[in-house]
């Protein structure tokens, strides 16, 4: 790293973050945080945040976040060395001098998307360079992606070998632990490796900045599955991701407005016809980081799923996901058996247009759905047409918005106004950090809500730290990024020593690891009973990772049965009965 956390301390000790943000925009106190109106994204009501005492600044609309230097870097839109420069010539720092390759070769992070781009040149040479990639490039063409769009979009092809490209990476001098690091190799059972991805049309999966953080991959026949993808890693979280938002993050903030798709295939065939501004949520249902980064280029959505009923469903919850980050959202619907990409390849491009200019609003869409079940010239069917219109509605943050949605369901349905507001009022709205009492199923966002409210807690009062290294492993976090924070934080700052987590932000020195300490700190700000919710944080993770081994030993105990392996039966049914004697422990605690 080229600049000391000494020197960084120095800088961001003279550079108070209240100051520094004042200096660019507006701020109002509450309480002991400042608040603003974000100057990433437009809003009327601020969801800005910056914490004097934490030294850092979150925005609860956008997801921006970090410290002092990230907030500078993403406003004058300069990188971290400019942005430390910046701030060290305002505060009187004299800085040692230091070269840029240094800091690059710092972070592991950088080393994975090297890995990446080195592994999708790979791919991309067998496509075009083999006779088995020949066929890949073949198929690609039957499905209507030219040579053109492929190579934009570096799609390629893996061989069908165990070491293909672990001995051209070996032969190009690179790290087989960083390959393993970024997914695209897997360690074998008694030592050494093999690739991940064998006879498949490789996807490049690209982040905005055109960089490679992932790999999808298809079979070239119809044997399931028929995707695989690279697992998460530290550049890499699949629900934060767009594919081709990349290529089309110009014309969507030119057009004002995406279209959002489902698949490689379903982005690829329209954009090279012309489509620029679309890009493709990659799985069905779309996540609220997702509809952020949209967000952050324009508030306009047409979706364009599948019209079969897996699409019909996806949509839905889409339209949920949109309303909610206070954007404006449009379903188009496809003719039944079509799929974006065959739709355009058959109907073109002036129908594609048509198809997404006719795209219906929320109510529009979703009565149409809910008319279809339910009969709404019935009053039951009219109670049942409203228990599921409401809920989306509710989750309008806008009121003006929200109300002439309720006007228009109003008419449609012939209910009276007054009793449709006071039926939405009893719907409470989605707060995230109440989460606490409501961990009880088991659902990957409830793990990635309690994970950032224990980070936070962390980070908020130090003396917690030793009392959850005792009951959680950095291994118990799901989320790379809150494993990777939780992982320092045990490592550096046990024993009540005191730190800020705008330290912890220049120690790691990686944009998304700050992003995630800035949210994790200002999602806990408002909690009342912090010691109550750090302990049925802490009591629900232990618990999840309790069932989830308990269903892991079983299956295990099976198979050592079948192997007739006794002593590892015995071995196993151990670990078992002490895990459930302790579980029940920890239970009555
Ligand atoms: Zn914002």
């Amino acid at each position: 790293m080229a600049f000391s956390e000494q020197v960084l301390e120095e800088i961001q000790g003279k550079s108070d973050i209240v100051a520094v943000i004042g200096s660019y925009i507006p701020l109002r106190r509450a309480g002991r945080n400042y608040k603003a109106n974000c100057p990433f994204h437009k809003e009327k009501t601020p969801s800005f945040m910056i914490s004097p005492a934490k030294q850092i600044f979150h925005c609860f609309g956008c997801g921006a976040g970090g410290n002092v230097f990230g907030f500078v870097m993403k406003m004058e839109n300069i990188d971290f060395p400019e942005a430390v420069r910046t701030l060290a010539e305002k505060a009187g720092v004299k800085l040692p001098s230091f070269t840029r390759s240094q800091f690059e070769t710092s972070s592991y992070a950088v080393q994975i998307y090297k890995t990446n781009e080195m592994a999708a040149a790979f791919y991309r040479s067998m496509l075009l360079n083999t006779d088995a990639g020949k066929r890949a490039a073949e198929y690609l063409k039957g499905r209507g992606i030219g040579e053109e769009a492929s190579g934009k979009a570096k799609l390629g092809f893996a061989p069908d070998e165990w070491s293909g490209l672990i001995n051209y990476a070996k032969g190009k001098g690179l790290d087989l632990a960083v390959l393993e690091r970024s997914g695209l190799v897997l360690p074998r059972e008694g030592g050494g490796h093999y690739d991940r991805f064998r006879n498949k049309i490789i996807f490049p999966i690209f982040d905005i900045k055109d960089r490679v953080v992932a790999f999808g991959a298809r079979v070239l026949d119809n044997s399931q599955p028929k995707y695989i993808n690279s697992p998460e890693t530290e550049v890499y979280i699949k629900s934060r991701h767009l594919y081709g938002f990349n290529f089309s993050v110009q014309a969507v903030k030119d057009k004002d407005l995406c279209i959002v798709v489902e698949g490689y295939l379903d982005f690829l065939v329209p954009y090279q016809m012309g489509v620029g501004n679309i890009a493709a949520s990659l799985g069905t249902s779309l996540t609220d980081s997702q509809a952020r980064l949209i967000k952050r280029y324009t508030k306009n959505v047409v979706m364009l799923y599948d019209g079969d009923s897996a699409g019909e469903a996806a949509s839905l919850r889409g339209l949920d996901i949109f309303l909610q980050e206070g954007m404006s959202v449009k379903v188009a619907v496809l003719p039944k058996g079509l799929d974006p990409d065959s739709f355009i390849r058959s109907k073109g491009a002036a129908a594609f247009d048509a198809l997404i200019g006719s795209a219906s609003d929320l109510l529009e869409y979703k009565l149409g759905i809910l008319s279809s079940r339910h009969d709404s010239r019935t009053s039951s069917g009219k109670a049942k047409i409203c228990s599921e219109m409401l809920p989306t509605i509710a989750k309008i943050p806008d009121a003006v918005l929200k109300f002439e949605f309720i006007k228009r369901l109003s008419e449609k349905l012939q209910i009276r106004e007054e009793a449709l507001l006071s039926e939405i009022k009893k719907i409470k709205p989605d707060r995230g950090y109440e989460l606490p009492e409501e961990l009880v199923s088991g659902s990957v966002s409830q793990a990635a809500m309690a994970e950032k409210i224990i980070v936070g807690l962390m980070l908020d009062d130090p003396d917690t730290i030793n009392e959850v290294k005792g009951k959680l492993k950095p291994s118990d976090f799901e989320d790379p990024y809150t494993r990777k924070i939780a992982e320092e934080i045990f490592a550096s700052f046990g024993d009540g020593k005191s730190f800020n987590p705008s330290q912890l932000i220049n120690r790691l020195a990686e944009p998304d690891l700050a992003r995630m300490i800035a949210e994790s700190s200002s999602l806990v700000e408002d909690i009342k009973d912090k010691q109550k919710n750090l302990e049925d944080c802490v009591k629900w993770m232990v618990n999840k990772n309790a069932k989830a081994r308990l269903s892991e030993l079983q299956n295990l105990i099976k198979a050592a049965q079948v192997m007739g392996d006794d002593g590892k039966v015995n071995q196993l049914v151990a670990e078992y009965s002490g895990l459930i004697k302790h579980h029940k422990e920890l239970a009555r605690r």
